[in-house]
């Protein structure tokens, strides 16, 4: 069986910098990429907001560069994904693929996150023409337009609220009657004269013309149907952390996120580290999630230094 000083489980900016920071202090990271190759970044086209590339960065450039990056330390970086896992003893076994088995002395997992759609078929059509789960990402291509945000949590009331501060006009589809979100959040959102909740509402289709979004068509409780005028169309209805491999073995939250302890990568089980958005149910950036592939990288680093 192959013996690794440190498995990364994640090819996206999270686990590319954990393998840098660890090839650098010569663990000898194996990483294995996992389903999305580059994370979900690879979801968006032009990343705006990575420092050090004014004009923008394309996002497979930049998850490219990375993992090249990170190779050219030394880290070994595989195609594949973890099936199993057993960390109830160190060495921790993983499965790859459910064939090859790895006993790893170290594990940072940086499997990320996957935004939520509602599953339509229209939905699909227009995603990166007008259809985005990050409104931090592609807010900015709707200044002075008019966008959707779905949901009445406190992810979709961030979003609106951001949106706010760009879009001539947002719209809040809800659902409900009421928001799930903290009290705050919605009042915000309600005293935000450019935001209009649309309550009772689901979206039955994205309109668009072949090329962009153009509409919304929405089905109220009482069972009206009509169309809105938009340009943009954001979910905000949640995320859902790659952690499912985990579950009974590692502290997750409610919502299945990795817990870590305070500022570090640290999970419940000593010697298994988390970065990035499969831990980070708040910010959810490319640049956070790199910076806590680092916060990973030291953290086994030192754990390894002190057995
Ligand atoms: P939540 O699960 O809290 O909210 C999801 C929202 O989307 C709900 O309003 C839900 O409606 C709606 N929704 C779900 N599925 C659908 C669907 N198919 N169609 C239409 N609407 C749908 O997720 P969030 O991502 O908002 O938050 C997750 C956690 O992260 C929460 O604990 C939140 O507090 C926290 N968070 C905190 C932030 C902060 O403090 N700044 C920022 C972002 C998140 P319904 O209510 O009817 O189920």
């Amino acid at each position: 069986m192959e013996k690794v000083k440190c498995l990364i489980l994640g090819g996206g900016p999270a686990g590319f910098t954990a393998a840098i920071y660890a090839s650098r202090a010569n663990l000898e990271p194996v990483l294995y990429e996992g389903i999305q190759p580059g994370g979900q970044l690879t979801t968006t086209t032009l990343v705006e907001n990575f420092p050090g590339f004014p004009g923008g960065v394309d996002a497979i450039t930049l998850t490219d560069g990375m993992r090249e990056q990170a190779r050219s330390f030394g880290a070994d970086i595989r195609q594949g994904s973890a099936t199993k896992a057993d960390l109830s003893q160190r060495p921790f076994r993983i499965t790859i693929d459910d064939e090859k088995e790895i006993e790893a002395e170290t594990l940072i997992i940086a499997t990320g996150a996957q935004a939520k759609y509602l599953g339509l078929e229209s939905e699909k059509k227009y995603m990166g023409m007008g259809v985005s789960a990050c409104a931090t990402c592609d807010g900015f291509f709707y200044r002075k337009r008019t966008v959707a945000v779905v949901g009445g949590g406190d992810t979709a009331c961030e979003e609106a609220l951001y949106l706010a501060g760009l879009a001539k006009k947002v719209y809040m589809i809800v659902r409900r009657d009421v928001f799930r979100a903290s009290k705050i959040m919605g009042d915000r959102v309600l005293n935000t004269p450019n935001i209009e909740v649309l309550w009772n509402c689901n979206t039955q289709e994205v309109l668009g013309d072949g090329t962009a979004v153009t509409g919304a068509r929405l089905l109220r409780k009482d069972g009206t149907v009509f169309d809105i005028e938009i340009d943009g169309f954001f979910l905000g209805i949640g995320h859902a952390p790659g952690s499912a491999l985990f579950e009974g073995q590692l502290e997750l939250d409610a919502n299945g996120f990795i817990v870590t302890k305070g500022k570090t990568s640290c999970t419940s089980v000593d010697g298994v580290f988390a970065a990035g958005d499969v831990q980070d149910p708040t910010y959810k950036q490319a640049v956070t999630a790199a910076a806590s592939g680092c916060v990973a990288a030291r953290d086994a680093e030192k754990f390894l230094h002190q057995q």
